[in-house]
């Protein structure tokens, strides 16, 4: 019988496979994509954040454990729990040589990448390139990797795995590790999460979804209905403005629009409803998912001048240009009338100052609400551009609960041979907010954790057979 059976193919999922291996364990990774979509939310992303005491190869300066539990803190509101948060932050500053071992490379930090040269290592040719070292590795291994199959049940008895179930296959093993992402695929389950607002809308409906199609949160859903315990709000999700043009799924990081600070945002009604300057804009771009999530129809329109070009990521689509804000209206049909009372009151009410987007600067208004406290330039230099912006799920926080062992916990005893990473329980780290590069370094530490956990708890039930 197979040792470690991994149900998912993403990052999390491989690095417990690849642990798993490495301390001896026969090893099935079972991934529900075709061999081209593999590797989940993964593929998309670009970098882990990484504590660090001084220089690191690509990290500059330092980013001591303290600093990074802080940053923790604050995105999370304290909706984290500290030990297994510490576990993670000492985890990222240990793990990128066995990351390296297995083939993945890093790059510096790139120009228009969030600022993050400190804080974070990026994936040389990004995630895709980091799984699919991670797959040649498991290849080479003798890790065994089956696609297209996703896993719709499991067999369990007294809270021990016995089986996963794909249909009519059925795959028994002496332990799993459950690392199939969160649910954001499920719009069904969005849909039932997120309900019906004031207006009669399902919000849900109108979003997209950032990531694969693939994390359907089917095993979420059935260890939630088998009694597991869990951890989170089915309503908290990372969740961006991105380009309404995306497509459905797996638009990835492309479709992100990053000049919010640099002008103004309307929603369907023309009207302004958040200050686009708050903060940096690496601190502010993962609510506007949410923000846009809030207003009719879920669209939003974010809208520049000519002195906004060059100063952001240029996004995949071209904007709807013009060389008038009414005709720019007119574009994007919008109430003309609406748009330009508030193109205007905006205009009117920035305060002379200094701009400087790398700093909080003084560009702000005066006496309008809702108010732009930074970078706020009058939008007045031809030619005019905007982008329609939706909410992107990029993913959910609701998960498993777990300890520091990462085992899956039935009325608060852990189980001996079932273990769970990833987004799957990254709402024990992170139960709301999200401060960029955590994700991977949750799932790494984690999937790395579970790996081993599993592969000793296959040699534990080993010793019990002969024994027996
Ligand atoms: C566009 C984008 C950019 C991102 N950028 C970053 C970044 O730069 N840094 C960062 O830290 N985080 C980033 N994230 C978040 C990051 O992707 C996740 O935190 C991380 O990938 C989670 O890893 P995982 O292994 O848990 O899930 P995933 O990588 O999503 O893997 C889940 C796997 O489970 C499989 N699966 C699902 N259901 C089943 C089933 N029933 N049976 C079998 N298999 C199943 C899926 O096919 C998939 O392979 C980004 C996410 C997106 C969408």
């Amino acid at each position: 019988m197979i040792d470690v059976l991994v149900a998912g193919g993403g990052n999390a999922a491989l690095c417990a496979a690849l642990m798993a291996r490495e301390a001896g364990a026969s090893v099935l990774l079972l991934e529900a994509s075709p061999r081209e979509w593999r590797g989940g939310n993964s593929q998309h992303t670009r970098n882990l954040r990484c504590m660090h005491d001084a220089p690191q190869d690509v990290l500059v300066d330092a980013y001591p454990e303290e600093e990074y539990w802080q940053d923790l803190l604050k995105v999370t509101g304290g909706a984290t729990d500290e030990k297994l948060a510490r576990l993670v932050i000492r985890a990222s500053s240990t793990c990128r040589p066995w990351m390296i071992s297995h083939g993945v490379h890093f790059q510096p930090s790139l120009s228009g990448a969030l600022h993050t040269a400190r804080t974070n290592a990026f994936f040389m040719g990004g995630g895709k390139a980091l799984v699919n070292a991670y797959y040649r590795s498991a290849g080479r291994l003798g890790v065994e990797v089956h696609y297209d199959t996703p896993i719709d049940r499991l067999e369990l008895r007294d809270g021990r795995f016995v089986a996963a179930l794909s249909g009519s296959r059925r795959f028994a093993a002496k332990t799993c590790v459950l690392a199939a992402g969160g649910f954001e695929s499920n719009r069904e389950w969005l849909r039932e999460a997120w309900g019906v607002n004031a207006r009669g809308e399902w919000p849900a409906d109108n979003f997209l979804i950032r990531g694969t199609r693939f994390n359907t949160g089917t095993l979420l859903r059935f260890m939630i209905d088998a009694g597991a315990d869990t951890i989170g709000d089915p309503t908290q999700a990372h969740m961006v403005a991105i380009d309404a043009r995306a497509p459905l799924y797996d638009g990835g990081i492309c479709t992100r629009i990053d000049c919010v600070s640099l002008g103004v945002v309307v929603n369907r009604d023309a009207e302004r409803f958040y200050d686009e300057g708050e903060d940096f804009w690496p601190k502010r771009y993962a609510i506007w998912g949410r923000l846009v999530a809030q207003q009719p129809g879920q669209i939003a329109y974010s809208i520049i001048d000519a002195k906004a070009v060059g100063r952001f990521m240029p996004p995949v689509f071209p904007g709807t240009t013009a060389q008038s804000l009414p005709e720019l209206a007119r574009a994007l049909a919008l109430d003309e009338r609406r748009f330009m009372q508030t193109l205007e009151a905006y205009n009117a009410a920035c305060r002379p100052g200094t701009f400087d987007h790398t700093a909080l600067d003084d560009c702000r208004t005066e006496g309008l609400t809702p108010s732009k406290t930074h970078w706020a330039l009058p939008i007045d230099t031809p030619p005019f551009c905007a982008y329609p912006v939706r909410p992107g799920v990029t993913f959910t926080y609701l998960g498993l609960k777990v300890d520091e062992t990462a085992a899956v916990r039935f009325s608060g005893k852990p189980s001996p041979n079932l273990f769970v990473a990833g987004e799957m329980m990254a709402g024990n780290v992170l139960g709301k907010g999200y401060t960029a590069g955590v994700g991977m370094s949750i799932g790494t530490a984690f999937g790395r954790i579970a790996g081993a956990q599993a592969a000793a708890a296959a040699r534990a039930i080993q010793r019990e057979t002969v024994d027996a």
